[in-house]
């Protein structure tokens, strides 16, 4: 017996779809967007697919932005020599926030995982070895310290071993398979300190 109707049992699926919504965030949310006034149902509606519409890839650095570049890589204040490897945009944007970074990035937009099929051919690893043709003095792997940011920095690390470009991987004061987004700054920024060359 369905004890929705079907328009709300579709948009409890819809939500609980999204990645740390159970079942139960879902059908507070679905109640809650259903007694919102129309036009915010309606803005919030039109966020979402202007978001998915206009974010892209950075030509460079491969994290989302509005523009053709991000504003990191289009900083030329920022030293372009340096590539911090990071997971994902979020990762970048923890590092940011530090304010004491000022190499530029490279998002992987994930990591290998043989586990779940993810192979190096499923992130943005060619566009990173692509990018050290141009002047990079050293690559910094800030891959997570699960099993998929090590067995990815492994990897990485053995790519680009034999360029002659030094690569170092951030110290692992960072706790073991935590999100580097929920980390604070300070541990981010012994963490980035500590490096160590690979
Ligand atoms: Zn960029």
């Amino acid at each position: 017996m369905d004890l929705y109707s079907g328009h709300i049992n579709k948009l409890i699926d819809e939500l609980a779809g999204l990645p740390g919504i159970g079942a139960k965030s879902a059908q507070r949310l679905a109640f809650h967007l259903i007694n919102m006034p129309q036009d915010k149902v309606k803005r919030l509606a039109k966020t979402i697919l202007d978001a998915k519409e206009n974010v892209r890839y950075c030509s460079e650095c491969y994290t989302l932005t509005d523009n053709e570049v991000c504003p990191v890589c289009a900083n030329q204040k920022r030293d372009h020599t340096t590539i911090m490897v990071v997971e994902n945009s979020r990762d970048l944007a923890a590092y940011e926030k530090t304010g004491k970074y000022e190499g530029v990035y490279h998002v992987l937009h994930g990591a290998i995982s043989p586990m779940l099929g993810i192979g190096p051919g499923d992130i943005k690893l060619k566009e990173l070895i692509k990018r050290l043709e141009g002047n990079v003095s050293e690559v910094i792997i800030a891959t997570n310290s699960s099993l998929e940011g090590e067995t990815t920095a492994m990897y990485i690390g053995k790519l680009i071993k034999p360029t002659g470009i030094k690569v170092t991987r951030i110290a692992s004061g960072v706790p073991v398979g935590g999100d580097l987004e929920y980390i604070d700054e300070v541990t981010l920024l012994r963490a980035l300190e500590g490096r160590t060359e690979l």
